[in-house]
């Protein structure tokens, strides 16, 4: 029985695989079958750092690729594999790599691909923390970053391709100002060139867009954000759907390397495309950079994101109307500048949200004050909202971008990625939505007097 099939098998041998199967029934259910692990109900936490291997031939089996199986925490553990066939099987694909966090995802995924040096293309509206691993880190390693000028339009990433460009990299839903990128156009401007995609999902989450859908090659996530949804673990994800053609790609030759890590059991040298031909890319993540660098997640971490990721569509329904809620209200407050949501007017992403996301609007909010000290004050006087550097969380988050979640930017990358000084970043909990305007108009009227009637 493959593991697909053993999807949806439960004790009593009935099986609900391949019917169908929705997002949220596979979010509760895959991955996981409960007969083999002693019929528990809550996929079980394994707590060890190393197998008992049964015998030296089942230990030459896994060294060899032959037998998949787990030898060491460091490189596989069934909790956290759990996870990313779940994960997996929301996509749709097959290759998926659980990390210690959203950002080894992303540097994971550029040093993986990068291998050798290179060029990644991107723009500004990026996680601060991704900007800050191209400021401090990896021109150290031979991986520069290029920007595309005009983020919106396909051909401005087209100009800055080089021949050492080894990526376009972009964020689906730009993390604050919620910007959807133009996914499709920006697929076949990469694969025209023999260049992969890579998308941070992690704003839109796979409930609202699978990337791979319009052709993604690669989709990274933090899980600390929605996936988990509970602010108790950080974690992040590498997928891949094992479409691109790696072979014969002079821009990518460590995927066709023969390697004594991937030997046979009598020593001959493989690559990885031999070693694993459908997911080339996350089998050479996991065995050289989660596993020799050393990024794997704690078995406690991956069971606490299962559990989260079990009520993912529950909390993404009722967040998303809430966020509808405050977004209108704000928009129509004359204290406050522009809001940045798909629910708000002036809103410039307004037909790329309806193509790419499945329901279009976003659990964050960003939106513009007059001054620095009026945002500050405002930040200061919110009673309910908390003030956090998270987002996704159940519980709902205010923030100062400029200052918390995206300091690595120089001001002049802020200005070209948008966010400016009297910004405000909304993240929309589980509370009711009359609670969360209250406690923004008593904030606001604190700072600037009530609103005239
Ligand atoms: C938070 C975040 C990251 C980094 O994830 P960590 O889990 O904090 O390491 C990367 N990308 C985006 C869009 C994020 O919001």
């Amino acid at each position: 029985m493959s593991d697909n099939q053993q999807t949806f098998t439960q004790a009593s041998g009935r099986t609900a695989s391949d019917a169908g199967a929705s997002f949220s029934s596979l979010a509760l259910h895959s991955g996981y079958n409960p007969a083999e692990h002693h019929n528990s109900s809550s996929v079980p936490i394994y707590a060890t750092a190393a197998y008992a291997l049964r015998d030296e031939e089942h230990a030459t089996q896994i060294a060899s690729f032959e037998l998949v199986d787990d030898i060491y925490t460091r490189i596989s553990n069934p909790t956290t594999g759990i996870l990313e066939k779940r994960l997996a099987a929301l996509h749709g694909v097959e290759g998926a790599v659980a990390t210690s966090s959203g950002l080894a995802a992303l540097s994971d995924t550029i040093l993986n691909i990068a291998a050798g040096g290179g060029r990644i293309l991107t723009s500004y509206r990026l996680y601060g923390g991704t900007v800050a691993a191209f400021s401090n880190i990896l021109p150290d390693y031979g991986i520069d970053i290029d920007i595309a000028r005009n983020p919106d339009d396909p051909r401005s990433w087209e100009e800055a391709i080089r021949p050492d460009t080894k990526a376009l990299l972009v964020e689906s839903v730009s993390n604050p100002l919620n910007a959807v990128a133009d996914l499709e156009s920006l697929a076949k401007v990469a694969h025209r060139h023999g260049i992969v995609l890579i998308v941070d999902n992690t704003v839109a989450t796979p409930y609202l867009l699978n990337p791979f859908d319009f052709g993604a090659d690669i989709v990274a996530y933090s899980t600390t954000k929605a996936i988990n949804g509970h602010g108790n673990a950080i974690g992040g994800i590498v997928l891949e759907n094992g479409t691109f053609d790696y072979a014969n790609n002079e821009r990518y030759p460590q995927f066709s390397r023969k390697a004594w890590f991937f030997k046979t059991r009598d020593g001959r040298e493989r690559s990885v495309l031999e070693i694993a031909p459908n997911t080339p890319f996350t089998t050479r993540l996991r065995a050289f950079l989660v596993t020799l660098l050393g990024s794997s997640p704690s078995p406690f971490n991956s069971y606490l994101t299962l559990i989260g990721l079990e009520t993912l569509t529950a909390r993404l329904d009722k967040e998303l109307e809430t966020a509808q809620a405050v977004a209108r209200y704000l928009d129509g407050d004359p204290r406050v500048g522009r809001v940045y949501h798909p629910d708000a007017n002036g809103y410039g992403y307004q037909d790329w949200a309806r193509k790419y996301l499945k329901r279009s609007g976003s659990t964050i909010i960003t939106f513009d004050l007059d001054t620095v000290e009026h945002k500050r004050a405002t930040l200061d006087a919110l009673k309910l909202f908390s003030l956090q550097a998270n987002l996704g969380d159940s519980k709902s988050l205010a923030v100062d971008p400029f200052v918390v979640t995206h300091p690595e930017l120089t001001l002049d990358e802020l200005a070209a990625a948008g966010i400016h000084d009297g910004a405000i970043r909304l993240s929309i909990g589980l509370e009711e939505p009359a609670d969360l305007i209250a406690d923004l108009r008593q904030a606001l009227d604190r700072v600037y007097g009530p609103v005239e009637d």
